[in-house]
């Protein structure tokens, strides 16, 4: 997954969970402590899953059938999150008894099947909810076309038990294949064989081969179209995007070559990428196949495509060599970001790498800032935390930086070995945290790790951190430099703009001190570079965060038609927290109001804690 947050989780709502049951040891040494599942007694392997999506009432209805491995167990044990179970049925065609346990606040509930010993498959009837956390329900005006509904899914951390009763850890895989039927007209798509174009009945099939951690299956439903970018990679969008959408990533093909270049064939066949309406909460979402992603990347000059390389690096870490449990979510980001960052040089050089690494590191001392300081280690004991709240930048950056100091310690080319190596031979398996480590020092280290207790469990800044920089960056510095000592004497300002990328446009605006400057100053900054004017997500976001600091009211309609149309929890938490912590509550509130039925659960979840809940 692209980076979630602008660190607004440790403001205070670590939610707890009220489960009493012992937390359940997943395979390997990693605790899950958010799953129901004995995998110790019964195992899926393969799951057949056959439904309606009904947008009406804006549920998915059908069933989940599994094949499953029996250690001589009379029950198999399922997590489910606002389910309702109508029947189950064993292989023999048979129905079973089945219990549905307690509520937990972070879990959500057990689904305990009776089997005999002998039973290897399962059949489950059952109907989501409307309120179902994986599940995303667009009106036609919420799309980007405005003409047809939408349905997208999230799974990760916890919440595809929302929608499939399922044992919901990330330490077991399985193969999928789904039959799914859609209203006609509309296109349905899985992170798996896709297909290319709408049926008639709006029925489809699909399969999915390579095994995956529940997590990843995903689904969409939408007026849809693809383009072909080469032979192995793609867009799908809505009609009117789509052009747009094969342009800025027309380089996805060169991408996925440059990746293989550096840690070995991409596993998985296809590489596409789907573009979601503006409400999507995330950047993006790694889902095998089909990379799910924001419109918010789209800014014509193909300047934030390292978002795409993100994902695609999690084709390696994260779906190919998977963390056993959220504990371990590090292993995931930390290398993703790695990698990411690795595929950006490959492709647009060191300058454009070493900017991307410095905003990531601006954005790791604000989450370090905040942060209660048992989210800032690498390695987190989720024990009662919900994983969704543990989420911040530091298993990305302080992941990325981890990997870099090893790089710079063990050399690139050594380096390099060690991480092909390390995803051929994990290639299809979880690993944790000990496990790593324990890689690490038999294939790099030799043995060497008094670094390691220190980067990995402890908290705060690691010792020895070097601070990463960029050439691009000092002169954007030099430039704002120049630009405020005019401002703030009123002089005349040269109206020779530079020709920069998003990236150091970013950079400029981050550089605004709201301590030392006022609105007045803001305005003749905003008369010179027009930000307020900008369509680019990323600069509006990091401008009306500054404006809203500084009450520069000038903004404000643009930025409450910005937060009324984006839901990526990246631009729009942030900003609503720079309105509370200025005393405009009111503004936010008013503006919240009209947002939040565009906004994800997740997303609103965290602002109506934050704006206390005012719905
Ligand atoms: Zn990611």
């Amino acid at each position: 997954m692209y980076k979630i947050f602008f660190s607004v989780v440790g403001i205070g709502f670590i939610m707890s969970s009220c489960g009493q049951q012992q937390p359940l040891v997943a395979e390997g040494k990693s605790i899950d402590y958010q799953t129901y599942a004995h995998l110790s007694k019964a195992k899926i392997t393969h799951l057949t899953w056959d439904v309606e999506a009904d947008f009406d009432q804006k549920i998915i209805k059908g069933s989940a059938a599994y094949d499953f491995e029996n250690h001589q167990a009379k029950e198999i044990y399922f997590d489910t999150s606002l389910l309702t179970i109508d029947s189950v049925l064993l292989n023999n065609g048979k129905k079973t008894t089945f219990e549905v346990g307690e509520l937990d606040a972070v879990k959500g509930r057990s689904l305990k099947v009776n089997i005999s010993p002998k039973d290897k498959k399962v059949i489950i009837y059952y109907k989501t909810s409307p309120e179902a956390s994986a599940l995303q329900w667009l009106d036609p005006e919420q799309t980007h076309d405005k003409k047809h509904p939408y349905l997208l899914t999230q799974g990760q951390a916890i919440l595809t038990r929302s929608y499939i009763p399922i044992q919901d850890t990330p330490s077991i895989r399985i193969t999928y294949e789904a039959t799914v039927r859609v209203p006609k007209g509309l296109l349905a798509l899985m992170s798996a064989i896709n297909p290319k174009e709408k049926t008639e009945d709006g029925v489809y099939h699909f399969k999915m081969p390579q095994a995956l951690p529940p997590y990843l299956i995903a689904l969409a439903i939408g007026d849809l179209e693809y383009q072909a970018i080469d032979q192995r990679t793609g867009v799908y969008a809505e009609p009117t995007q789509l052009k747009d959408a094969a342009w800025e990533l027309a380089d996805m093909g060169k991408m996925v070559t440059a990746a293989e270049g550096l840690y070995g064939e991409y596993p998985w066949g296809q590489y596409d990428v789907l573009i979601l309406p503006p409400s999507f909460p995330f950047g993006g979402m790694e889902n095998p196949r089909l990379t799910f992603s924001t419109p918010t990347i789209l800014v014509g000059d193909r300047s934030l495509t390292n978002l795409i390389a993100h994902e695609l690096a999690h084709s390696w870490s994260g779906n190919l060599v998977t963390n056993a449990t959220w504990n371990d979510f590090w292993l995931n980001e930390g290398f993703t970001v790695y990698f990411e960052r690795r595929i950006m040089e490959a492709l647009e050089g060191k300058d454009y790498a070493d900017m991307i690494t410095v905003i990531g590191y601006q954005d790791l001392k604000t989450s370090m800032e905040m942060l209660p300081a048992n989210l800032t280690s690498l390695y987190i004991d989720l024990d009662g935390i919900n994983p969704d709240d543990a989420f911040s930048d530091v298993p990305y950056d302080k992941g990325y930086l981890f990997l870099k100091m090893l790089e710079d310690r063990y050399g690139r080319a050594q380096f390099d070995v060690f991480i092909k190596k390390y995803f051929k031979e994990n290639a299809f398996k979880t690993t944790n945290t000990e496990d790593f480590i324990t890689y690490l020092k038999d294939n790099l280290t030799n043995g060497e790790d008094d670094f390691v207790q220190n980067w990995v469990y402890d908290t705060g800044w690691p010792k020895g951190l070097v601070v990463p920089t960029s050439r691009l960056f000092e002169l954007v510095e030099k430039q704002y430099a120049t630009d405020i000592v005019q401002i703030q004497k009123r002089q005349a300002i040269s109206d020779k703009l530079p020709q920069w990328s998003t990236n150091e446009w970013l950079h400029y605006i981050r550089l605004i001190d709201v301590a030392v400057l006022t609105k007045e100053d803001l305005a003749l900054i905003d008369k010179r570079y027009h930000f307020t004017d900008s369509k680019n997500a990323e600069i509006q976001c990091a401008w009306y965060e500054k404006s809203f600091r500084l009450k520069y009211e000038k903004v404000n309609a643009n930025a409450k038609a910005f937060l009324t149309q984006v839901g990526r929890r990246k631009f729009i938490e942030p900003l609503y927290l720079a309105l509370k912590q200025t005393n405009q509550m009111d503004l936010a509130r008013d503006i919240y109001k009209e947002a939040r039925p565009n906004y994800h659960f997740l997303a609103r979840q965290t602002l109506d804690v934050m704006l206390e809940n005012p719905k």
